[in-house]
């Protein structure tokens, strides 16, 4: 299949050729001819399979092909994204194939001053792409109309219901037009999530290209055990022997990014951190910055580094596991995008054994532990025979009455949730 059998206008193939895309991905196979036909499609696809051309291409074509005929242009596509960055992310992707067009799209989202948006907004746009919280605001306060919608698209859906958007969709599915194409796209599909397709999407195209809940296969996965408090020792070791130029390494909380952006930086290695604490603006000068290749390790949260498309991005360290399964299936869907390769490595102390549990279980795999000389648990311990294994068993034994003190994931929701008026 090649995209130009999908009858795309010369407009889009130029795009796409611009782009780079010799041929389309799975999803994109069947998600653009399905979308022509008009269907509603529910779609599991892993990280970086090219999601985003899977709908934003057909959606072009089709509003294009009939253009808003009123003077003042109203929204008749609206992407709900559940980042800030995705949002940005995919704004930029439409832009760029719609370079040709002659439609108006806008980025909507909280965390930053709000009358460009009102500007941008009256002036008439036909795409939008929104995080929930702040375009509900608009929708309070009459500076938006979305009585136009046809077309809505749930990108990212599993993270919406994580972030706590999930009230603010069932609110704003009011705003809308009963009658639209309803697309959604998820990497997993937890059962709160199809209960919201149920409901909203009717008679969907189920698309599946690849297995639900699975890891991408062209990421390869180790565990490297390590006591925590060698944690740091190990990736800086790891950062200056292996010579990473660019890793992403996530930790639990905010306060652990910072700490460990600032002890790295002071061990020499140009290092930022990323996370929801950061002004708007601040985090999208240490994205870019991180994407050209300034800094060489990215310390980030979840809430911060949910889909960050990074071309090559070689390496993501998962400096503490996190407690949702469905977090590590993202945060390593970071590296090993559009087919490359890529590595990802699991920092495992004894805290770390219930989620490692968790995490086998749900991607249905047993991920390679990898020993690093000097910084194995055993060595340091001199406890032979306690070594960390991935047996369920095992592991309860041995976390067993030891209080686990596992600190929540930072989630809650982000500050354009606030309702009315609340311009965050
Ligand atoms: P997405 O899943 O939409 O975030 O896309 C992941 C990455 O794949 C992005 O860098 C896209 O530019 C890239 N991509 C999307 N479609 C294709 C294609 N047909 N060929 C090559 N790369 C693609």
């Amino acid at each position: 299949m090649s995209f130009e059998n999908f009858g795309l206008i010369p407009e889009l193939l130029k795009a796409v050729k611009a782009q780079g895309y010799e041929e389309p991905t799975p999803i994109q196979n069947i998600a653009i001819p399905a979308i022509f036909e008009g269907r509603n499609i529910l779609a599991s696809a892993q990280t970086g399979t090219g999601k985003t051309a899977a709908f934003a291409l057909p959606l072009l074509q089709i509003l294009s092909k009939n253009p808003s005929l009123k003077k003042r242009r109203r929204p008749r596509l609206l992407i709900l994204v559940p980042t800030r960055e995705l949002a940005d992310q995919v704004g930029k992707n439409i832009q760029a194939f719609g370079r040709l067009l002659s439609l108006r799209s806008t980025v909507i989202y909280g965390g930053v001053k709000v009358d460009p948006q009102i500007d941008k907004l009256k002036r008439g746009v036909d795409i939008i792409v929104a995080t929930p919280g702040r375009l509900l605001d608009h929708a309070y306060n009459y500076t938006v109309d979305l009585s136009r919608v046809e077309f809505l698209v749930f990108d990212e859906a599993d993270r919406m219901l994580d972030m706590g958007f999930i009230e603010n969709i069932a609110e704003m599915l009011d705003y809308l037009p009963p009658e639209r194409q309803n697309l959604m796209f998820s990497a997993t599909y937890p059962k709160a999530i199809k209960e919201l397709a149920d409901s909203v999407i009717e008679n969907p195209l189920h698309i599946e290209v690849s297995k639900l809940n699975t890891t991408a296969s062209d990421i390869r996965q180790f565990i490297h055990p390590v006591e925590r408090d060698r944690k740091r020792a190990l990736l800086y070791n790891l950062i200056i022997d292996e010579r990473w130029n660019q890793v992403l390494v996530f930790t639990r909380t905010r306060k652990k990014a910072d700490k460990l952006a600032k002890q790295l930086k002071s061990d020499g290695i140009n290092t930022a951190a990323l996370h929801s604490e950061k002004t708007q603006s601040i985090r999208t000068k240490i994205l870019e910055d991180f994407k050209k290749g300034k800094i060489r390790a990215l310390i980030a949260t979840d809430v911060a580094a949910r889909g960050l498309d990074i071309n090559d991005l070689p390496y993501v360290v998962n400096f503490d596991l996190p407690d949702v399964p469905e977090y590590y299936v993202h945060r390593i869907g970071r590296t090993g995008r559009a087919g490359l390769n890529g590595i990802a490595i699991s920092f495992v102390c004894r805290d770390d054994a219930d989620n490692l549990t968790k995490i086998q279980e749900f991607i249905k795999q047993k991920i390679s532990v990898k020993k690093i000389e000097g910084f194995d648990m055993e060595r340091i311990k001199k406890k032979p025979s306690k070594k960390i294994s991935s047996s369920k068993s095992k592991i309860e034994n041995k976390t067993k009455g030891k209080g686990k003190k596992v600190k929540k994931i930072e989630k809650g929701k982000p500050k354009e949730v606030q309702k009315k008026s609340v311009w965050s």
